[in-house]
């Protein structure tokens, strides 16, 4: 079969089966393991496909119609793009510099206050008439930026006192969010690189740029942190919230990429299954960079060969049924 990348997972109960019965071989003798797998093997043409071990390939072969029903999927090896991905966590904040406090220029009562909590206000618009017990007269206070009320701290007949705290206001159209990152991760996070926010409320995501890695650590985490700025035009994203993240921190071109899933150890060895027609061969692979779905190959494999994808451990049973007479 013949598909490109990337592929679905498929669920196959045959090939369920031959690797439940492999996997719980593993611990016993390898005998054993090759003779139960055999049993529900996707089919196998004996013993004279395998090569011996002394540097020829070992192999198999499955007919199509078997492989088929085992869910054995192939794909064309080709160039693909290894992204260096890290998964963080992250707190939304006030931007510093967007907050601001109003409070009572002179002592005296208040005699009305024009807003409250979760308003949006402008600056310069009227938020509360004071009677200055010093000039005798009514005096006014205006917002000193455009906000949200976030707090009001202050009753209507009550007495201010010079300098007394009103009204809290932040401007939220945009906030930070100070993402967590530890140990070796600090080395090669900077600024520049392309995030992704998502809001654990609602799964809405937001891509953004990190700008910025503060220099200190926090000490009860021990972790560094990275700030990005996003937008908050829904004023959905709430200053306290957790997020998560996604830093991208590099994405690698190489020649040839295959899945994870394509890739099984051997006799310590790392190999890919090439096919061709019906045929199964092992092949010893060298690894370059990966990400949490693909590997780079940088040596082993030729752009074009087609290579094993899914169910490539039953392959791999298979190809050891074929050894079980051989001294490994
Ligand atoms: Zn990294």
């Amino acid at each position: 079969m013949k598909a490109s990348l990337p592929l679905s997972p498929l669920f196959r109960p045959a090939a369920l089966a031959v690797l439940l019965a492999a996997l719980a071989a593993c611990g016993g003798n390898p005998d054993t393991a090759a003779k139960d797998a055999a049993q529900d093997s996707p089919g196998h043409a004996d013993g004279d496909d395998h090569a011996d071990e002394d540097g020829a390939p070992e192999q198999t072969t499955i007919p199509a119609a078997r492989a088929k029903a085992a869910g054995i999927v192939s794909a064309v090896a080709g160039p693909g793009t290894i992204a260096d991905e890290h998964d963080v966590q992250g707190l939304l904040a006030p931007i510093d510099g967007r907050m601001a406090q109003v409070t009572a220029r002179f002592p005296g009562p208040i005699r009305a206050l024009r807003a409250n909590v979760g308003d949006r206000v402008r600056a310069g618009q009227p938020l509360a008439s004071i009677d200055s017990n010093l000039s005798l007269t009514t005096y006014g206070i205006s917002a000193p930026i455009s906000g949200v009320v976030l707090s009001r701290q202050a009753q209507v007949g009550g007495v201010a006192g010079e300098g007394q705290l009103l009204f809290e206001i932040g401007d939220l159209s945009q906030l930070w969010v100070d993402l967590h990152i530890f140990g070796a991760d600090t080395q090669h996070i900077t600024a520049g690189v392309p995030v992704t926010v998502t809001r654990m409320t609602d799964g809405v995501s937001q891509a953004t740029t990190l700008e910025r890695v503060l220099p200190g650590t926090a000490t009860a985490s021990q972790s560094t942190v990275a700030r990005a700025t996003v937008d908050n035009a829904d004023g959905l994203w709430r200053p306290g919230a957790a997020v998560r993240a996604r830093i991208v921190v590099a994405s690698t071109p190489a020649d040839i990429v295959v899945p994870l899933t394509a890739l099984q150890s051997m006799d310590g060895r790392d190999v890919v299954f090439v096919r061709e027609g019906e045929t199964y061969q092992a092949r010893p692979v060298a690894l370059g960079a990966r990400d949490a779905r693909q590997v780079a190959v940088s040596a082993g494999l030729q752009a074009g060969e087609e290579v094993v994808v899914e169910q490539s451990y039953t392959v791999k049973a298979d190809i050891g049924k074929a050894g079980a007479g051989h001294e490994h």
